[in-house]
């Protein structure tokens, strides 16, 4: 998916360093990943998404959107409805049969 970036293994042990023992194939326990994901919010971006968003050049403008920025790049898709939605591809076929299923 993601270029220029090295391949990852688990390696049987939480990635969120609490030590606990994962499923085959897994970085963290259950759930772990958000821990992880919270603390590296709170170090880097003051437990805020919209300075981490800031710190990478995206913003609330439609030219700065990281939605937008991840359809373009291939990675996410939009509605094919054409109601703005954005997501990836699983979210999407989730999105229109939850949303536009009569229509
Ligand atoms: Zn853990
Ligand atoms: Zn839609």
């Amino acid at each position: 998916m993601s270029k220029n970036l090295p391949r990852l293994i688990p390696t049987g042990t939480c990635w969120c360093g609490c030590g606990a023992e994962t499923a085959i194939g897994s970085f963290f326990a259950r759930g772990h990943d958000k821990t992880a994901e919270a603390a590296f919010l709170a170090i880097h971006h003051d437990a805020s998404v919209a300075q981490m968003l800031h710190a990478h050049g995206y913003g609330p403008d439609d030219d700065k959107s990281v939605t937008k920025a991840a359809v373009d790049k291939g990675l996410w898709q939009e509605c094919p409805r054409g109601c703005g939605y954005r997501g990836a591809r699983e979210s999407i076929n989730n999105h229109v049969n939850r949303h536009h299923r009569d229509k």
